[in-house]
């Protein structure tokens, strides 16, 4: 569903991606770890062009895009309407009840009935334990529940990948397993995501496929069991001791 060729992208002299290369199958989960400030959030918004790549070559969904080369800025949008992004401080818009923050991008992005999107909205809220708070404001929820309601925002869209940014690193401890639990529910249901975590737990269960990144590159790549149960790169080893 995804396919990433020689992905590059600096800010300034910084060069944050040095050649990244990944696919990701329908119908699965890609866990993206490494130290903080090797490149995995950068990774994760040039599949969105939240970040726009210098370089290199992505198909997200039946969109492609060669960043070195001449693109319209419909092709973009085109692109972006692939992908929903989950992100670490959920972004919920504060003057927006719940309910509004869902169907914000349904209505106004995509021009569907208000009552349609209401509707679908509901029942998403519903499955995430949140369909009585659909008329309070973000500020009224827990971190957690706010989170919820970001993903529940992504999914509305109806995208072909989820791309979640470190969905529970904002959050205290004890909120992390009731946004953990909805992103299990959704793998259950066969949505692609693409996660970047530190919860290297939850990466083994969940995930089908491990990137391991750091400096800008991937050093490992494959099933959880191999890159986080037995490393074969020095580097992913060091890594994971560092958090155990
Ligand atoms: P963390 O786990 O700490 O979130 P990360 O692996 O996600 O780290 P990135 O957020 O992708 O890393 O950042 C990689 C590098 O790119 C860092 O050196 C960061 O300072 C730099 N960087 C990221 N975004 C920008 C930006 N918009 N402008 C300038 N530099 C940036």
């Amino acid at each position: 569903l995804i396919q990433v060729d020689g992905l590059t992208k600096a800010f300034g002299d910084n060069e944050v991606l040095r050649g990244i290369e990944f696919s990701v199958d329908s119908g699965s989960v890609t866990a993206v770890i490494g130290p903080s400030g090797s490149g995995k959030t950068t990774l994760l918004r040039s599949l969105n062009a939240l970040d726009v790549p210098d370089t290199g070559v992505i198909r997200v969904a039946d969109v492609t895009i060669d960043f070195a080369g001449d693109y319209a800025k419909s092709d973009i949008a085109r692109y972006r309407s692939q992908s929903g992004f989950v992100f670490q401080n959920h972004n919920l818009f504060p003057h927006k009840t719940v309910l509004e923050n869902v169907i914000e991008g349904p209505v106004v992005v995509q021009r569907r009935p208000v009552a349609d999107a209401t509707a679908d909205a509901q029942r998403l809220l519903d499955s995430v334990g949140l369909g009585d708070r659909a008329d309070d404001y973000p500020a009224q929820l827990s971190g957690g529940q706010q989170q919820r309601v970001g993903i529940v925002r992504a999914v509305a869209m109806n995208p072909k990948v989820l791309l979640l940014d470190e969905p529970t690193s904002a959050l205290d401890p004890e909120l992390v397993g009731e946004v953990l639990r909805v992103i299990r529910d959704l793998a259950a249901q066969n949505w692609t995501m693409v996660v970047v975590t530190h919860e290297i737990s939850f990466a083994r269960q969940v995930s089908d496929q491990v990137l391991f990144v750091d400096g800008g590159v991937i050093v490992e790549r494959g099933a959880p069991e191999q890159v986080i149960g037995a490393p074969e790169h020095e580097r992913t080893a060091a890594f994971l001791r560092r958090l155990t």
